[in-house]
């Protein structure tokens, strides 16, 4: 993954929507698919903002095994068929290298590994043998150079099409759910030549904090945004606090237009 190897800037196709080189690319969508109305409303919002990807969790990391834990296959269908009504692109999170083929039969187009799984070696390993795109979440306490080389353990594989993603890291801070490492994108830019997209939902853990965050990012040279978006955020299942209403979500897309070539 490094520069050494390859000099220009890396650019990846997913499914005809390019992530790196000129273009910044907003990925907008609630934490988890919840119900097919909850789905097609986050489409329609996502959509209208100007978005051609969109997130959502099937299988979700919960630090307590007693909360939703996400609706599986079945929310893969829903996300599909959602996702299908508006053209626009999947990325969901793969926690279990047993679930790769059904990702497959839905056709996910991006596969998010989170921020718990990014030195889950094996399933790193699973996911280097397809060709789908990657979005590698940074581990909340790793650094840069355990990311870069979680990031080899896919390419080694033969899969080159990696994303980066920070998501915030851990520090001795409370007033906030994790510290955004905006210096991580420069560096790893200079790293790297893949793609660097930065998630400012799970940073900051606060609504009102996501849009600073987001503007910062692709002011530093983000190629990207992870943003969780709720058609009602009082309602979500899931991370409610930090997910951002439709109205919240169109304004910021709007805001950042003007920001480093943001379509
Ligand atoms: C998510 O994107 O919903 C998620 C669980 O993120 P992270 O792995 O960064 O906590
Ligand atoms: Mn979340």
């Amino acid at each position: 993954v490094s520069r050494e190897s390859h000099r220009h800037d890396s650019v990846i196709d997913v499914g005809g929507i390019p992530i790196g080189g000129n273009q910044v690319q907003i990925i907008g969508g609630p934490c988890s698919v919840e119900t097919q109305e909850q789905m097609d409303l986050s489409a329609e919002n996502v959509y209208t903002a100007g978005c051609r990807l969109m997130r959502g969790g099937a299988f979700k990391p919960r630090t307590s095994p007693y909360t939703f834990q996400g609706n599986g296959e079945e929310g893969l269908k829903m996300f599909r068929n959602a996702a299908d009504k508006y053209n626009l692109r999947i990325v969901t999170e793969l926690m279990d290298a047993r679930m790769l083929d059904t990702f497959l039969k839905y056709d996910v187009d991006v596969i998010q590994i989170g921020t718990r799984s990014m030195q889950n070696f094996e399933l790193l390993k699973e996911v280097g043998r397809i060709n789908k795109p990657v979005i590698l979440k940074r581990g909340m306490s790793a650094t840069i150079s355990e990311w870069l080389m979680a990031a080899e353990y896919i390419a080694a594989g033969g899969n080159h099409n990696i994303i980066f993603c920070e998501r915030g890291i851990r520090t001795f801070e409370t007033a906030y759910r994790n510290v955004l490492d905006v210096t991580c994108i420069p560096v790893l830019k200079k790293e790297t030549h893949l793609p660097v997209i930065v998630d400012p939902s799970h940073a900051g853990g606060k609504a009102w904090m996501v849009p600073a965050l987001a503007r910062a990012a692709i002011a530093a040279g983000a190629d990207g945004l992870l943003v969780e978006t709720h058609p009602n955020p009082c309602d979500a299942w899931c991370d409610a606090d930090q997910a951002l209403n439709p109205q919240e979500f169109e304004s910021l897309m709007g805001s950042l237009k003007g920001i480093a070539g943001v379509i």
